[in-house]
């Protein structure tokens, strides 16, 4: 037996692993099985170039738990190490691997967004393990090696009689870590880390049910047997190609990597580069809706099929963090923070590659079948409308196809929309008016008198559509939004030429000095308008840009509060040409017209639903005393 010791330049490596990955001890188990991984890799290579004289097989790696004697073995039928190996690998390459990553691990300990802790290697060991072990025997007639190290920097090596290819790891489980002694605790990990990995591991043994034997009775149980159980798939769909692949693949991955989401994606993006950097992945559209609330079930970042995190925030555009699937990279720096990651060339690019092909993919199913498009609109217009509001790029090509849909539920282009209403809905200055609503019921009222006039009305329901409003009209020229309840009429109305004012201006501004002693100024600005005697006698609208601003910072944006303390203050329309208001106009006692006037404002704020509380029951109250 030989005894040697590291080459330490810090006296002890490994209280320092501990403290450091303190949070993080679980990573062991990835880092081991990824060496195992590579081991049984690297040997697949050097047969298939006719290095290396031996049956390749179908290797596995085999993790196994001894609790009684508190151990944990990782085993691979991979390449093997020779005691050479293992002391120029192991206390050199793994050690100096190692105290690199320390180093690193240190100045960005602060920055508290590293990514995955990768590349700590095989010495993550000691973060769990008060001894480990290392039998290995190399694919060449070397004889096997055993290697014992408990943590300080002395190690011994002696010869072993292990006669099988590979490599034994035996883990010294400490008594703060026993943990990862339990089978639920090392599945768990196999499973988040390890599922897609590309040589089958295989962990314990699952029961399976076997057919009847011929003549067994109903009441006979079936026989079952004891078979191996293997975790992963080493196969998964993404790192297929996409001509291989049927919808039904795509599908059947997606219920293999969120096995409890019953409801179907929409559709599938799958990515496929390798210049000038290397991606694959497949990102799936769920149905949304209007739920912007980030899930659970999120896009994983893997590398090389080794799940890293499933917190891709600063790989991909915030807007598509809403997506699921995988993206599996080996061009993304894992051991760094994700600030220094933004700044990152390969990252950037990435993002924008990422971001490209969604585009084009959307691009394509609106030119293919623009029917089911509109159909799934609903269900991934958010993405869409976050993402036209948060990347320059994006808009550029979801302008073309983001679609508008009236309240009737035809959808236009913004093209399509112009076109359509470039006559009949202008202001005076020549600007596009468009006219739309967020809420059907609420806006009843609103929607019906537009739609009187001839007007387009669109349903913009989304919970940010008042930003996306707010860039369209910066981006495009001469146009304007205004909700359907909104201060339009000023626009839209006095281009109504026809409609002539059944008072005379003396008349006109005689009734509004009565009403504006009856109605709050504070709170409402009274504006006569002629308008068709149909009509409402009272609207209530609101100025579209303070109502705006103080949607835009209830849903995030916009740094400053001064909207959000505004007062409300809403215009009242009083309909000149309506006949209750010649009724008004006409009536002798103050009091009676007082009355008239208060009913009639209430009247107005219950179709705007502004009508609440106390209010709402005085107004019941006085309206049955008024038709008893
Ligand atoms: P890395 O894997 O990043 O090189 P590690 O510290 O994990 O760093 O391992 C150091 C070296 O030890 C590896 O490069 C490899 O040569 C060798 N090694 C580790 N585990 C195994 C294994 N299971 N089988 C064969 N060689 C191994």
């Amino acid at each position: 037996m030989a005894t040697g010791s590291i080459n330490v330049s810090v006296e002890n490596i490994f209280p320092l692993i501990k403290k450091f990955l303190y949070s993080d001890h679980e990573i062991f188990l990835r880092e081991l099985i990824s060496n195992a991984t590579d081991a049984t890799l690297k040997l697949k290579h050097l047969t298939n170039i006719g290095e290396a004289n031996v049956e390749y097989g179908d290797p596995k790696i085999e993790v196994k738990i001894d609790k009684e004697n508190k151990l944990l073995h990782i085993i691979d039928q991979g390449i093997g190490m020779t005691a050479e190996e293992v002391e120029k690998y192991i206390n050199q390459v793994a050690f100096s691997g190692a105290e690199e990553f320390l180093e690193k691990y240190k100045d960005s300990a602060k920055d508290s967004g590293i990514i995955g802790h990768f590349g700590l290697g095989f010495y993550s060991a000691f973060m769990v393990a008060t001894k480990v072990e290392i039998i290995s025997k190399s694919y060449t007639d070397a004889p096997a090696a055993h290697w014992i190290c408990d943590g300080s920097p002395t190690y011994t090596i002696e010869a072993h009689d292990k006669t099988e290819r590979g490599t034994e790891i035996i883990l010294h489980i400490g008594d703060d870590d026993t943990e990862f002694l339990e089978e639920s605790r090392i599945n768990e990990l196999l499973v988040k880390y390890n599922k897609f990995m590309p040589v089958s591991i295989k962990f314990g043994t699952k029961t399976e049910t076997l057919p009847k034997p011929e003549g067994a009775k109903e009441e006979d149980p079936a026989p079952t047997q004891e078979v191996e159980n293997i975790i992963n798939n080493p196969n998964p769909a993404w790192t297929k190609q996409p001509a291989d692949l049927q919808d039904e693949d795509y599908k059947g991955f997606y219920r293999e990597l969120y096995p409890m989401q019953f409801e179907e994606p929409l559709f599938n993006i799958h990515l496929n580069v390798d210049y000038p950097f290397n991606l694959t992945g497949i990102l799936y559209f769920p149905k949304l809706g209007q739920d912007i609330n980030t899930q659970k079930d999120r896009i994983q970042l893997y590398q090389n099929q080794v799940f890293v995190t499933d917190n891709v925030e600063g790989i991909v555009p915030e807007f598509l963090t809403m997506l699921r699937g995988v993206i599996d990279s080996p061009d993304i720096p894992l051991n760094v923070s994700r600030s220094y990651l933004q700044a990152d060339g390969a990252v950037k690019k990435i993002s924008s590659y990422i971001t490209r092909k969604v585009a084009d993919k959307l691009s394509s199913l609106f030119k293919n079948d623009r029917e089911d498009f509109e159909k799934k609109w609903n269900d991934i217009k958010v993405v869409i409308e976050y993402g036209m509001l948060s990347e320059d790029k994006f808009f550029e090509k979801a302008d073309k196809f983001a679609l508008y849909p009236t309240v009737d539920e035809t959808f236009f282009t913004f093209e399509e929309l112009h076109e359509k209403i470039k006559e009949n809905q202008t202001d005076k200055d020549n600007k596009l008016v468009i006219l739309y609503a967020s809420d059907k019921d609420e806006q009843h009222a609103y929607i019906s008198a537009a739609k009187d006039k001839g007007y387009e009305v669109l349903l913009l329901d989304s919970p940010i559509v008042s930003h996306l409003i707010q860039k369209l009209e910066t981006s495009k020229e001469n146009i304007s939004f205004v909700r359907v309840d909104g201060d339009h009429i000023d626009n839209l109305i006095k281009k109504d030429e026809e409609t002539i004012s059944k008072l005379s201006d003396e008349e006109k501004d005689s009734l509004k000095a009565d009403l504006e002693k009856v109605i709050p100024a504070a709170k409402y600005t009274v504006q006569m308008e002629a308008m068709d005697s149909n009509a409402s006698p009272f609207m209530i609208t609101q100025p579209e840009f303070m109502r705006r601003m103080k949607e835009m910072q209830q849903t995030g944006g916009g740094g400053m509060n001064m909207f959000g303390n505004m007062p409300e203050m809403y215009n009242l329309i009083v309909n000149t040409n309506h006949e209750l208001i010649g009724q008004i106009k006409d009536t002798k006692t103050d009091k009676k017209k007082e009355r008239l006037i208060k009913q009639s404002l209430d009247l107005a704020r219950l179709s705007q639903n502004l009508l609440k509380g106390e209010e709402l029951t005085e107004f019941v109250k006085r309206s049955f005393e008024m038709i008893k």
